[in-house]
């Protein structure tokens, strides 16, 4: 169902600005809830950045990489074409075929969001969100050319939230003359051609993860980062062993490396400027340092609402802000960033706001212990503390580690063969597991029953008193000495 052409009413229970994941969970059940609720969304389709510009579409991109290791593995598995010949050992990629399928999957998830949200009974209005006072929204409608020039409309609320997600940065021009000739995660999701030479600046998820895919599918790919590792706040098993890995898959890692100057064409090749003194030439630059909350033009500062010095909206555990009234969720309120702890935020805020009585006033998303992924080729896992910060906080002598350090059984036939570690980081007398730090083939998928068995306080001897589960690669974590 396409968005209502103006609001129907002057005046909601909860108005909820954006139409991400976080808004998603709170509009929802607000309204199952017998709640009269909008949604108001500017981007011109529902979803937010998870759906059109973020896991998604990333995930598919992964999955595409992935196949094409698994491709180059077949002849090794004795796979070829069914008169017996090689299957071709490099495998090609239609980059703008994978992409227009993408985009299309991307579409009817959208379509499934427009779905949902009618079936909850939330009316879904297209345009810009502006608050104008603690209880009351302008909104400036999307005109039926698709751009916001369909007049303004002010609606009332008694409760609004406020999730309006973030944005990739990019250095200034000032500060990195031509930097704006490179693009960000969103562009790479409108690239229609597989790029030759990339150059990936950044050393987080993003980056690790877009270089993972560039390099998987035989970009020739540069990864540019500031200090010697990338995924520098994860455990060093992680960090250590995906860098060493990537670097030997023919990623170039630059350590301690900045970008000076661009030069070059939007489109073309650029020149990177480098301030180790190199130059680089790349047919792509993809700025992935980092991302910032949209509270810009949201009229943050008519309904009195703080923000942080990152522009964060300031929440308490509840996503109260300092105005009674309103509350925020997801991205926009700066912690930890992903998409089912913004869906997560909103389900219990609105079980709190408006939920039965053994949640009301009460509900609110516990943000320890939140199990999280890196789909890097391989995968990485984690959830908890890492070695560091469990020493950091219970000291040395109480933190016990268990490790492993092992090659799946996928690779163990194989030439190349990627590496699989794992590590427990245990606490007390009675070793409860506090951290969780896996690497290598399935860890995506393994790293979720882990994340719960963590979370319900599982010791050493609860792993061990499980069963293994027989040839797997998660068997070793309940298997450990
Ligand atoms: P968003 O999903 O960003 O939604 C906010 C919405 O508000 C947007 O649609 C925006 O258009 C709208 N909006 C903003 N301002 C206004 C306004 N004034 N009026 C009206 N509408 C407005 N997380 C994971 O868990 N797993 C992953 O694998 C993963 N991969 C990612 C990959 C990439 C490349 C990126 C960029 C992010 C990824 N994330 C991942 C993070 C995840 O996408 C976000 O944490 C999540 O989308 C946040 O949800 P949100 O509702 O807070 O914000
Ligand atoms: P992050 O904040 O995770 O990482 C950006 C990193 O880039 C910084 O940590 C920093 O690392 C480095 N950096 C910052 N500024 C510069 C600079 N000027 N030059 C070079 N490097 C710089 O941001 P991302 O954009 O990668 O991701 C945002 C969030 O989105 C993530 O934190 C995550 O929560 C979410 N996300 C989740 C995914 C998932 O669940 N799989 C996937 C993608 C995103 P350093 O200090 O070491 O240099």
């Amino acid at each position: 169902m396409p968005p209502v052409p103006k609001p129907s009413s002057e005046r909601y229970d909860v108005i909820v600005i954006g139409g991400g994941s976080g808004a998603m969970g709170m509009s929802r059940r607000a309204a199952q809830y017998g709640k009269k609720v909008c949604v108001i969304e500017e981007d011109g389709r529902l979803g937010g950045t998870c759906v059109n510009v973020g896991c998604v579409p990333k995930k598919l991109m992964w999955h595409a990489a992935d196949m094409a290791e698994a491709l180059r593995a077949g002849p090794e598995y004795g796979l070829g074409t069914k008169d017996g010949k090689p299957l071709n050992a490099e495998p090609g990629f239609q980059w703008n075929y994978f992409a227009e399928k993408r985009d299309a999957y991307v579409r009817r998830l959208n379509g499934i969001y427009d779905r949902n949200l009618q079936n909850d009974k939330v009316e879904y209005i297209s345009g810009h969100a502006k608050l104008t006072g603690k209880d009351e929204v302008e909104i400036t409608l999307r005109a039926e050319d698709g751009s916001l020039t369909g007049g303004t409309h002010k609606i009332q609320g008694d409760h609004i939230c406020i999730a309006t997600g973030g944005r990739p940065v990019i250095p200034s021009d000032k500060d990195v003359p031509g930097a704006s000739l490179g693009i960000t995660s969103d562009g790479f999701f409108d690239l229609r051609e597989q790029p030759k030479r990339v150059a990936v600046v950044g050393a987080g998820y993003i980056a690790v993860e877009l270089a993972g895919v560039f390099n998987t599918l035989g970009t020739e790919t540069h990864l540019l980062i500031r200090q010697d590792q990338f995924l520098r706040n994860f455990d060093p098993i992680i960090h250590e062993t995906l860098q060493e890995y990537m670097g030997n898959t023919g990623l170039n890692v630059h350590k301690k490396t900045n970008v000076k100057k661009v030069t070059g064409s939007k489109g073309g090749p650029l020149t990177l400027e480098l301030d180790t003194g190199k130059t680089l030439e790349v047919d792509c630059l993809l700025w992935a340092v980092g991302r910032r909350p949209n509270t810009d033009n949201l009229g943050l500062e008519a309904a009195g609402v703080k923000t942080d010095d990152k522009g964060n909206i300031v929440v308490d555990k509840f996503q109260q802000t300092n105005v009674q009234n309103i509350t925020s969720l997801g991205d926009v309120a700066g912690k930890a960033l992903l998409t089912p702890v913004a869906i997560a935020a909103g389900r219990r805020l609105s079980n709190r706001l408006y939920g039965p009585e053994d949640v009301r006033g009460k509900d609110f998303l516990d943000y320890e212990n939140i199990p999280t992924v890196v789909f890097s080729h391989p995968t990485s896992g984690t959830v908890g503390l890492t070695e560091p910060e469990a020493k950091e906080k219970f000291g040395e002598d109480q933190v016990k580690i268990y490790k492993s350090r092992f090659t799946a059984m996928y690779f163990g036939m194989l030439e190349h063969k990627q590496p699989s570690a794992y590590k427990l980081v245990c606490v007390g007398k009675e070793e409860k597991v506090v951290g969780i730090h896996i690497i290598g083939l399935g860890s995506d998928e393994i790293m979720q029953g882990f994340g719960v068995a963590v979370k319900m306080g599982a010791t050493k001897k609860d792993l061990d008193s499980t069963v293994a589960i027989h040839p797997t690669s998660a068997e070793e974590l309940v298997t450990m000495r």
